[in-house]
């Protein structure tokens, strides 16, 4: 059986004003308490090179992730040498999610549907 999702919330340090609005703690619990995924995990920063490490240290084909942090395609080219390094190509593996300018309930409401769209591949 195909392992179900893993949920990164990178926090872009904490700083960024795109998120003043997340709650990432409440964020965090609801998705590993009320949806289907193996767990979900905050990172402060994944694209410098402690997040590319985290990345290295996780990715492996059959390992699908979905990751709530800015611009889709932002996280394509900031996070593409982690994924690169493992051969994994970066669109069979994640979900990207753009969740600046969002309330907590609205980032919930989106992480729900791309974890709903999952389980339907
Ligand atoms: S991946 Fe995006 S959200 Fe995360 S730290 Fe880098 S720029 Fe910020």
């Amino acid at each position: 059986m195909a392992s179900k999702p893993r949920f990164i919330m990178c926090t872009c340090t904490g700083e960024c004003p795109g998120f003043k609005n997340v709650n990432f703690w409440k964020l965090l619990n609801f998705v590993r308490n009320e949806l289907d995924v193996e767990y979900a995990v905050i990172h402060p920063q994944l694209c410098v090179d402690d997040g590319e490490r985290f990345l290295e240290d996780l990715l492996r084909p059959e390992v699908k992730l979905v990751i709530g942090a800015c611009d889709p395609r932002m996280q394509k080219k900031m996070l593409r040498d982690a994924f690169e390094k493992k051969g994994i190509a970066f669109e069979d593996t994640v979900v990207a999610l753009d969740l600046r300018n969002m309330t907590t309930e609205e980032a919930m409401a989106k992480v729900k549907e791309a974890m709903d769209g999952t389980r339907n591949e």
